[in-house]
């Protein structure tokens, strides 16, 4: 894996540290119920081992008011905030050692509807103002489009469809990429579920099937999905897709 041309191998864990961070799904279990939120946040500058306590103060203090927490704030325990506040504490704690890359983790699904499209701004301002990178991981199609600018679908753990966000959107190649965005559930009384055709084989990680990794759900398969596994196929200028018929 590459960042900006260097191997990620090549750097030391400290090194890694300081280029990429995660922000995780759960707030209520991402942080320590032990320890102050202000030491919370500290922590990735006292590992690195090089600021003086006088750095991490103003470091921690201009952070947490960068992500809308006040110094009371940083003095209490994690169970003492909200989720939402919670949440901005774990971002506090990802960017506290300016890295390039944070990688998002579904970093709005265990928050209320009302917090999540605060925690989605204030992402989208960080990102703006500090000239971030996220991998922004998410079940919820409506927040990726939104956010991203570059969509890759994950089946069975392979990339099998990637795009710019907009032509994914507007012109989905994969069956399963297709099946995703008919699976949207609206808000229109009476519509149900939507039948999106993918039958009842689960996947299972564990036994992964011959041949194209979806098939057994895939409702265009033809005998040659079955044992002949697809290549990527490149789209410029940033398109990809797997399928041996797209
Ligand atoms: S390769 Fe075959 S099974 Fe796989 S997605 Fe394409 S059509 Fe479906």
């Amino acid at each position: 894996m590459l960042v900006d041309g260097r191997s990620l191998f090549d750097l030391d864990r400290k090194a890694r540290a300081r280029l990429i961070q995660p922000v995780f799904q759960d707030p209520f279990a991402s942080l320590n119920p032990r320890r102050r939120i202000k030491d919370i946040v500290a922590l990735p500058l006292a590992a690195q081992g090089t600021f003086s306590r006088g750095e991490i103060e103003r470091r921690v203090g201009g952070i947490l008011e960068r992500v809308g927490l006040s110094a009371a704030m940083g003095e209490r325990m994690p169970a003492q905030l909200s989720g939402g506040q919670r949440q901005r504490a774990a971002i506090a704690r990802a960017l506290v050692l300016e890295p390039r890359i944070v990688i998002c983790d579904e970093p709005t699904s265990a928050l209320d509807v009302s917090v999540q499209a605060q925690i989605l701004n204030l992402l989208a301002d960080l990102r703006r103002d500090l000239g971030l990178t996220y991998l922004f991981i998410s079940h919820n199609l409506a927040v990726v489009e939104h956010v991203a600018s570059e969509v890759a679908v994950m089946y069975l753990g392979r990339f099998v469809e990637r795009n710019e966000t907009d032509a994914l959107f507007r012109n989905p190649r994969h069956p399963y990429t297709q099946a995703l965005l008919e699976s949207v559930l609206t808000p229109e009384p009476g519509k149900g579920v939507p039948d999106i055709g993918l039958g009842e084989a689960m996947p299972d990680p564990s036994n992964i099937p011959p041949g194209c990794r979806f098939n057994p759900r895939c409702r265009i398969a033809v005998e040659r999905c079955r044992h002949e596994t697809p290549t990527p196929m490149v789209r410029p200028p940033a398109g990809m897709v797997e399928c041996h018929l797209a």
